[in-house]
């Protein structure tokens, strides 16, 4: 993409209305605009980063073996009444009356709409257990939208729902998707915390958060302040082996034992000078919650004896919205956001230091199509302009890579990589530069 042709609206200035780096740094970057309070538009660079983020997610729900739908956003009031949540979720919900008169909502969560779905699809044990997740648009009337999509009224969320015969199997699904966020948010670059959790108006009687560390966030946890430190990737996290996956999740959770959303005192005391209180932003949530909606909505299966069988249930959600400004709260500097690779909106900056040199634009102009052809995601600043405001745009932006490229040093053969994290910077030919970046 060249950024001269680019919809990108960049500003100079830190916009007032915004209070966390990330919201600051989303629109300066040109990332989204606000439509109302809390409901946003991406535009082109955002949407790039949304989409990467949704395509990790996806990509590891399905390597855990759930399988993708997608589930409207507008949803009856009936259904609800079903479950008895309509009258129960009080002023977040958005209700919404069609021209015949009938009550509709804009669906904050889809508990009901899978639960109807299995119910009149599945009738069989044979057909157990099921892992079906979709990845579409939630309102919530939130009483405080704010920090930009940290918490908006319309936001983006993966939410996936498991169906199995009896609670042992539950505890596989819930299991399998415990290392399923394990695996997502380790390959988004963050660290996510695991918390205990409390299973409020879904109800039921197993639950996580998994919360990354960040001052701006809006939970408080109490944390073994080895955990800091701890590096999980030594855990095993695949699926082949329901038993191996319990040792994982027990491990797991042994070293968050002392976690505790709530800071419960008794945790805090046996921590003594371990205790380290930090804020954290939930990104994800499981629940593990039997038979409530299944009981109330009548889904059941015929067992192997002929009996019929209620199913126990969980939902798994993640913030994929969210996500994106949870990324950069975790991961910026003062001159702006720095994008891990996996879900950088492009991989390589490509500087031009001097549009108006004609042997400087021919070999930016050839490195951009041959990057390009080689599948490499580049955003060539082709304009004219002052190098400062160049490297200030492509700092801010914070892709992975910059690779700048001058007349001098045309001259003797080299260009500068510069890795965006690090600042490490490299002179090297023009085709090493090709070789790194597209190998
Ligand atoms: P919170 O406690 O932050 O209000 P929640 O517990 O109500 O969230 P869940 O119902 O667990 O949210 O939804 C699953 C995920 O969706 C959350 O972990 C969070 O990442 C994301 N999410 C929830 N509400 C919002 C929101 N208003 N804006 C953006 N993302 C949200
Ligand atoms: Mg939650």
């Amino acid at each position: 993409m060249r950024l001269s042709q680019y919809f990108i609206p960049t500003l100079k200035e830190n916009p007032t209305e915004a209070q966390i780096v990330s919201h600051r740094l989303m629109l300066r970057a040109g990332m989204i605009r606000q439509a109302s309070a809390g409901i946003y538009s991406w535009l082109p660079l955002g949407y790039r980063v949304l989409k990467k983020i949704e395509q990790v997610v996806r990509e590891e729900q399905d390597r855990a073996g759930c399988q993708e739908m997608l589930m409207p956003t507008i949803q009856s009031a009936d259904l609800w009444r079903e479950s008895g949540r309509y009258d129960d979720y009080g002023p977040e919900m958005l209700r919404i009356r069609d021209r015949h008169d009938r009550d509709m909502l804009f669906g904050p969560t889809n508990e009901e709409q899978i639960t109807q779905i299995v119910r009149d699809n599945i009738k069989s044990y044979k057909d157990m257990p099921k892992l079906l997740y979709h990845i579409q648009w939630k309102f919530r009337d939130e009483v405080r939208p704010r920090f930009g999509v940290m918490r908006g009224r319309e936001f983006l969320m993966k939410d996936a729902y498991s169906f199995d015969l009896d609670s042992a199997g539950a505890r596989r699904s819930y299991n399998r998707f415990f290392v399923c966020y394990m695996r997502t948010f380790e390959r988004l670059g963050l660290k996510a915390v695991p918390v205990r959790a409390d299973t409020g108006p879904i109800g039921g009687n197993l639950s996580h958060e998994f919360l990354i560390l960040a001052d701006t966030g809006e939970s408080e946890i109490g944390c073994h302040a080895d955990f800091i430190d701890m590096d999980l990737r030594g855990a095993d996290l695949d699926y082949d082996n329901e038993d191996d996956m319990q040792r994982t999740v027990d491990h797991v959770t042994s070293l968050y034992a002392a976690v505790d959303e709530q800071r419960d005192e008794e945790t805090e005391k046996s921590l003594g000078d371990k205790l380290k209180v930090q804020r954290g932003i939930e990104v994800g949530h499981i629940f593990s919650f039997g038979t409530k909606y299944t009981a109330a909505m009548g889904a059941v299966v015929n067992g192997p004896d002929g009996e019929s069988t209620e199913l126990e249930c969980g939902s798994y959600g993640i913030g994929v919205s969210r996500l994106v400004a949870g990324i950069i709260e975790a991961s910026h500097d003062e001159n702006g956001i720095i994008w891990p690779e996996s879900v950088a909106p492009f991989k390589v900056g490509l500087i031009n230091l001097k549009a108006n040199d004609e042997d400087c634009t021919s070999a930016c102009d050839d490195l951009y199509k041959r990057l390009t052809k080689a599948g490499v995601e580049v955003l060539y600043d082709d304009r004219e302009g002052r190098a400062g405001v160049k490297f200030a745009d492509m700092d801010l932006i914070g892709l992975p890579w910059q690779l700048i490229i001058g007349p001098r040093g045309l001259k003797s053969g080299v260009v500068e990589l510069k890795n965006r994290q690090s600042s490490e910077r490299q002179e090297i030919s023009i085709d090493e530069a090709f070789a790194q970046l597209a190998g």
